[in-house]
């Protein structure tokens, strides 16, 4: 269903953004894709980042789930530095630690599934809940398992992924990112790998996840029906730099650059 407005509601207090960039640069070594990128995204706000092929999407998510080290400025994750601060001017690491310690209220959810092929899907989901959030192997496994049947595979908790469809395998991926609990969740084309015939039920269940949750997300996709109705914000990205962005409406509808006007007519 769409939002009807194009501002999250959020039941969250906080003042900070969820995301915030400050003048990013990412470079891969001589290549720059990202230069001075500056945007944020709300608590509770779900935003898609399109655009061609390149241009540094994939990039951003794995910025921010610290997957990518970033090469100059500054990421906000509720307001708190995520791996380089501003110390007089000075730009410092952080200790990897406490890095680390603010990923686990990020999840991602990866094109290529990337669950554990040796383990079963259950122990897939309570993998991290248990070595990484300390939870008792008894809580983990009711919590997966109310997830499993949110998103339909409550019957495949004993399978390996390994004898899953692709659809499913994804469904997997996305209950175990939530049972992490993130505040965020980061989704790189979750259906860019999937036969077009199991691509529904995987974004049945992350529209259900969008409408029943305040989770802030970010994701990118070549589903331009799914961005249309379940993000709050579409932005438009050439050459590692923000073209355009605005309502899911307004980009789709009235798009003001030629072109996110020839990308829209080359993927709709
Ligand atoms: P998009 O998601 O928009 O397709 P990406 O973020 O995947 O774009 O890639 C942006 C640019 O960064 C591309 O030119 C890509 O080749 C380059 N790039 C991405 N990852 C690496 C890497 N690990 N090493 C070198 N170049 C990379």
């Amino acid at each position: 269903m769409p939002p009807t407005e194009n501002t999250p509601t959020t039941a969250s207090a906080s003042s900070h953004p969820a995301i915030e960039f400050k003048d990013v640069e990412k470079s891969f070594g001589p290549t720059t894709v990202l230069k001075d990128l500056n945007f944020t995204v709300a608590p509770g706000e779900r935003v898609t980042l399109i655009g061609p092929s390149g241009s540094g999407k994939t990039t951003i998510l794995r910025l921010v789930m610290t997957l990518e080290e970033l090469t100059g400025g500054y990421i906000f994750v509720d307001g708190q530095p995520l791996t380089h601060e501003d110390r007089g001017g000075k730009r410092v690491e952080l200790p990897k630690k406490r890095t680390r310690e603010m990923t686990t209220r990020i999840g991602m959810v990866f094109q290529q599934f990337n669950l554990f092929p040796n383990m079963t899907v259950l122990e897939n989901i309570i993998e991290a809940p248990v070595h990484v959030l300390g939870k008792s192997k008894v809580e983990a496994t009711k919590e997966a398992k109310e997830l499993l049947e949110r998103v339909g595979l409550a019957d495949k908790a004993d399978a390996h992924p390994t004898r899953l469809s692709g659809g499913q395998q994804q469904r997997v991926a996305i209950a175990r990112a939530l049972a992490m609990n993130p505040e965020i969740l980061l989704l790189d084309e979750v259906t860019s790998a999937l036969d077009p015939e199991l691509v529904g039920d995987v974004l049945g269940v992350l529209r259900d996840i969008a409408e029943t949750t305040d989770i802030t997300m970010l994701l990118v996709t070549h589903e331009m029906q799914f961005a249309r109705d379940v993000s709050h914000r579409v932005m438009m990205f050439d050459g590692g730099q923000v073209l355009e962005e605005g309502p899911p409406d307004q980009i789709f509808n009235n798009p003001q650059h030629e072109r996110t006007r020839k990308f829209l007519s080359s993927v709709l």
